[in-house]
């Protein structure tokens, strides 16, 4: 199941969708009423989930709409915290970014590197990219994998730690590069309003056959620029949960942004980062795609 947040008569209202065909149904439409996503996460029963299926199986009775003509929001508006990101999680990508200033990205990395990033507000799938002119010369996207956990763990083990994830989504953990390597710290740069578009929707973990093997792409101005899979992070979705549950609790709603491959704008050469009127697309194989332009 697919699941969105979209804009309808000016409020906020999840859908659910079971096709392929663009088709989707308001969950109040289908008797399930929850305030908003993270309300959706913490407290769907799973006898609510699967009497969604069966719905769906036996053909659901509600008005249809079309995902292509709706608003969409980010699927999770507002994160409950700070989403937690993997830096350098993929081999290519540790390259690039060493090459592109071995100050703040080069050197051995024995233990995978966890950071934050501030979302007051999550940007929607075709959210514009504010592109803060005088405080941001260096603009960057990275396609990745978002994963949502969908209840509280601590203490998990690798083997467990996949069934605690609620769903996936496409993040664009979007970077001013000037801002992330002059404050050392890289939250700062990281987290300026709109620097997190996310979706389209999240596609439940039931569906994900292996997480370990989606094709990850990005494109700017149509041109590929990232094109790899999740098969080559370093740091496992499992791994990621299992060890940053070891001493810290995760909530569920909890966002883990995984990680990008290379093909980012600091890694070309020249580096060459987003400029306003830029259109960045970030794809995931089953997930779908967030298109964003620098505004
Ligand atoms: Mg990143």
């Amino acid at each position: 199941m697919k699941l969105y947040t979209a804009l309808i008569n000016n409020r906020e209202q999840l859908l659910a969708a079971f096709e392929e065909d663009g088709t989707a149904y308001l969950l109040e439409d289908l008797g399930l009423f929850f305030l908003d996503m993270n309300d959706f996460i913490c407290n769907v029963t799973e006898e609510q989930k699967q009497g969604l299926y069966e719905m769906a199986q036996i053909g659901v009775n509600a008005p249809a709409y079309n995902i292509e003509e709706l608003e969409l929001l980010a699927p999770i508006v507002r994160p409950r915290q700070d989403v937690i990101c993997l830096g350098i999680n993929y081999d290519e990508h540790a390259k690039e970014a060493g090459q592109f200033s071995e100050e703040a990205f080069g050197g051995e990395r024995p233990y995978t590197i966890y950071f934050s990033k501030r979302v007051s507000k999550a940007a929607g799938p075709k959210e514009g990219i504010p592109s803060y002119e005088g405080l941001v010369d260096s603009l960057d996207y990275e396609s990745e994998l978002g994963v949502i956990l969908g209840k509280d763990v601590k203490g998990i083990s690798k083997e467990e730690a996949l069934d605690a994830v609620f769903g996936y989504t496409v993040i664009n953990d979007v970077s001013a590069r000037n801002l992330q390597t002059r404050h050392k710290q890289w939250y700062v740069g990281k987290s300026l309003d709109g620097f997190t578009p996310m979706g389209p929707c999240i596609v439940t973990a039931d569906e994900v056959e292996d997480v370990q093997n989606l094709d990850i792409k990005s494109y700017v101005n149509g041109q590929l620029r990232q094109n790899s899979n999740t098969r080559y992070m370093i740091q496992t979705v499992a791994g990621a949960i299992s060890e940053l549950s070891q001493g810290m609790t995760l909530q569920a709603g909890t966002i883990i942004a995984t990680g990008t491959p290379a093909g980012v704008g600091m890694g070309m050469k020249p580096p060459c980062f987003l400029q306003k009127g830029d259109m960045v697309v970030c794809e995931i194989e089953g997930i779908g795609k967030i298109e964003n332009r620098i505004v």
